[in-house]
């Protein structure tokens, strides 16, 4: 037993954890009053605690333990990795096997050409990378004038520089002077909550045509591309209408402008196909991946290039890279994890069993008093919550006291849900079986029905005016 392993009791790992450990996304103090959640194992889709409760993680971590925890393969991978060559750089015209045997699965895995990889440490820095390849790309082409990406309000792209500045979370924005200059925001096809008396289909074009709008206002020659997630993920599961993608794609084909798609969510089979891409009929130009690709085993992450981006860019030296681009035990666990999705059919397993179960549970729960719309895509869902389902009003309480109610109901009853604003967000391993799936709906109706109870003896269920 290791130190690590052969742990303090509770408290006091918290107490060190509040003295010494910042966290992301966390108003410290505040946490360091009732201390974190200490999680110690895990197996499958079960997070077990340092008091040894069980959890049923439906978040998969962050979106990303897509084959579950526990998969002994992995590690196996690291160690074997780690014990051959823990670590060599590919900068100076180097290179070694799990960064090849990794490029060619991804190129093979990939829809239609993106048949090159520039591999980073997750979902931000490649993110980061993205920025550079279309900005070099165009100056690369004699349009240097071409800088300027288009992203959108409520998108998630990280949390580097780069990464929060292509998102568009204003909380985000607000601290540290963001977004960098030469990126600008449309809004978001979010029709539940903003479509108003629209049909989803007319929201969804009225959205789209809003990137139209702003290629003409800027002009074509200023704009190098636009990025979005098939699905927004951290925004709160928003699942654009069925008009939304191909009126995007559409526009990005009309007018000279790259598209990325940032698929670290949705890639690897969390939308019932390997890509979001397929589920919603896209085109990239530059597709960004992470999260998934390792499971969350090892870091890494990437961009996938298409043909014509990535001769563009081969042509010259390009000014870029990390100290950890294609780590060997990252790609070897990444490899191993791609094994695994393929030879037990995962993908498989979302489409035909897993989310249609799921999304027949799922929906259901728009019948619930606190629920005004109950949405999911594969194996992401969400439940946005109101105190008036027929106008669709939002709480006249500050914007996620709800959603934190629920949030520590769903620990409180053994289940990790998350919740963005008011709403309250799914994500679990691809893995779950039905029994897995009765075990969250379960956990989530005595979730919701305490939220409920809460909001109503609180006085919180009234709309905002
Ligand atoms: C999580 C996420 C990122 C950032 O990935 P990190 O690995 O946290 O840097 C980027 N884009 C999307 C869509 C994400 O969900």
């Amino acid at each position: 037993m290791n130190l690590i392993s052969n742990h303090l009791p509770t408290d006091e790992l918290q107490a060190i954890d509040a003295a010494h450990h910042m966290h992301p996304f966390t108003a410290n103090a505040e946490l360091a009053k009732k201390g974190a959640l200490v999680v110690t194992a895990a197996d499958g889709p079960m997070l077990t605690d340092s008091t040894g409760r069980k959890i049923l993680d439906a978040m998969a971590g962050l979106w990303c333990v897509n084959i579950g925890y526990g998969r002994d393969e992995l590690a196996d991978a690291a160690y074997r990795q780690m014990k051959e060559l823990p670590y060599y750089n590919t900068f100076f015209q180097t290179t070694h096997v799990p960064a090849i045997a990794l490029a060619q699965k991804m190129a093979e895995l990939a829809p239609h050409d993106l048949n090159h990889i520039f591999y980073a440490n997750g979902g931000s820095d490649a993110n980061d990378t993205n920025i550079r390849l279309a900005r070099h790309y165009w100056a690369a082409k004699g349009k240097p004038s071409k800088k300027v990406i288009i992203a959108r309000k409520n998108g998630y792209h990280g949390s580097t520089m780069g990464g929060a500045s292509l998102g568009g979370m204003t909380a985000m924005h607000a601290q540290g002077g963001l977004p960098i200059p030469d990126i600008c925001h449309i809004d978001q096809p979010y029709w539940w909550g903003e479509g108003g008396d629209q049909s989803p289909e007319e929201f969804g074009l009225e959205r789209a045509r809003q990137l139209e709008a702003k290629i003409h206002e800027l002009g074509e020659d200023k704009i190098a591309a636009f990025i979005a997630e098939p699905v927004q993920g951290a925004g709160g599961v928003i699942i654009p209408p069925s008009t939304y993608w191909p009126e995007i794609q559409r526009i990005c084909d009309a007018h000279d402008i790259l598209l990325i798609a940032d698929e670290v969510i949705t890639g690897f089979g969390r939308t019932g196909n390997m890509w979001g891409a397929e589920t919603f009929g896209i085109r990239a130009d530059i597709m960004t991946i992470a999260k998934g690709m390792s499971s969350g085993y090892a870091p890494i992450g990437g961009s996938m290039v298409s043909d014509d981006v990535a001769a563009t860019i081969d042509m010259d030296d390009f000014n870029h890279g990390y100290t950890y681009s294609g780590h060997p035990v990252s790609c070897a666990v990444a490899m191993e994890n791609l094994r695994i999705i393929e030879e037990e059919n995962i993908v498989g397993h979302v489409r035909d069993i897993a989310a249609p179960y799921l999304k027949q549970k799922w929906e259901a729960f728009s019948d619930h008093p606190l629920v005004g719309e109950a949405r999911i895509c594969g194996m992401m869902g969400a439940l946005a919550m109101t105190p008036d389902k027929s106008s669709r009003a939002a709480f006249a309480a500050d914007k996620g006291t709800i959603g934190t109610i629920g949030r520590d109901r769903a620990f409180a009853n053994g289940l990790v849900m998350r919740h963005v604003g008011d709403q309250m967000i799914i994500s679990p391993p691809l893995i779950l079986t039905e029994k897995d799936i009765d075990l969250l709906i379960n956990l989530a109706t005595k979730t919701l029905d305490e939220t409920y109870a809460i909001a109503k003896d609180k006085g919180l269920m009234k709309a905002a005016s």
